[in-house]
């Protein structure tokens, strides 16, 4: 299994040069499988650069796992190259609010007077679906977690090479519940503690108190929900839109102490587990 990172960014994009190494695109995660399998987790603007890497190495067919629906989560949508592109079936689903509302709100982003294209008239084929078990030889589980609005996470296991990952952005951890905190560590933890976690860890406890209600976790969160699931390695996700990459490194050093192996995960990055 291969996770090849779009953009790791959370809230808003940003184009500037020092924020340039962990990147300014938005959520957006591709997952290759031993056997071809693609999933994209989430379609913020990352999922540009992500839809231009699938038409370099032909696919046929996609499946995009959404977490919820906040914008930059799905801003990239209208943007993804393969909607544009004849012969390609793109299977849409979510653990959050299903399928079907899945492609009612992604249809709204490309009505007038948001985007010039409607989404009925586009290349590829869409097919909007409740999240599989299976894809391929991925098996998919999911549970909600705590977050504004509600949002969804996703593990994927491989059981041909044992490589396992857990996609947990958005979610504030510190106001969930004892029962969402079971679950979430059983999503970790089961069938086998997770190769990858990857978490929201968009603030610091530091900086926490400016930003509670808004729905995240802190780095110190993800590092110590890593160390109860046993997982593998730690790579935080979902960077403040307004952190440098000099603060994130300062970040990274620090994770790097607690968890040896871990770290921030950067838009470009590529993990083979
Ligand atoms: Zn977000
Ligand atoms: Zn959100």
């Amino acid at each position: 299994m291969k996770i090849i990172f779009g953009g790791v960014r959370g809230t808003s994009s940003i184009a500037q040069p020092d924020f340039m190494r962990y990147g300014g695109e938005t959520t957006s995660v591709l997952v290759r499988g031993r056997a071809g399998e693609a999933v994209i987790l989430d379609a913020g603007t990352g999922i540009r650069t992500l839809g231009r890497r699938l038409i370099e190495n032909p696919t046929s067919e996609v499946l995009l796992l959404l977490t919820h629906y906040h914008l930059d989560h799905i801003i990239g949508w209208p943007s993804f190259p393969l909607l544009y592109r004849q012969g390609v079936t793109l299977r849409v689903a979510s653990s959050n609010g299903g399928g079907e509302e899945a492609g009612r709100i992604l249809s709204r982003l490309m009505n007038q007077p948001f985007w010039p294209v409607q989404m009925d008239s586009v290349q590829a084929t869409l097919r909007f679906e409740e999240t599989p078990d299976r894809y391929g030889e991925l098996q998919i589980r999911s549970c909600p977690v705590h977050h504004l609005g509600g949002c969804a996470a996703y593990r994927l296991d491989e059981p041909a090479t044992g490589a396992s990952l857990v996609f947990a952005t958005d979610m504030a951890w510190k106001f969930s519940s004892e029962e969402e905190k079971r679950d979430f560590l059983r999503l970790c933890r089961e069938p086998s503690p997770c190769g990858l976690l990857l978490f929201d860890g968009q603030y610091s406890r530091a900086t926490y108190p400016s930003y509670t209600g808004w729905g995240h976790s802190s780095w110190e969160d993800a590092v110590e929900v890593a160390r109860a699931a046993g997982a593998g390695q730690l790579l935080v996700i979902h960077h403040a839109p307004d952190s440098r990459d000099e603060q994130l490194d300062r970040i990274k050093r620090r994770i790097l102490v607690a968890l040896p192996g871990s770290g921030l995960a950067q838009g470009g990055m590529e993990v083979e587990l």
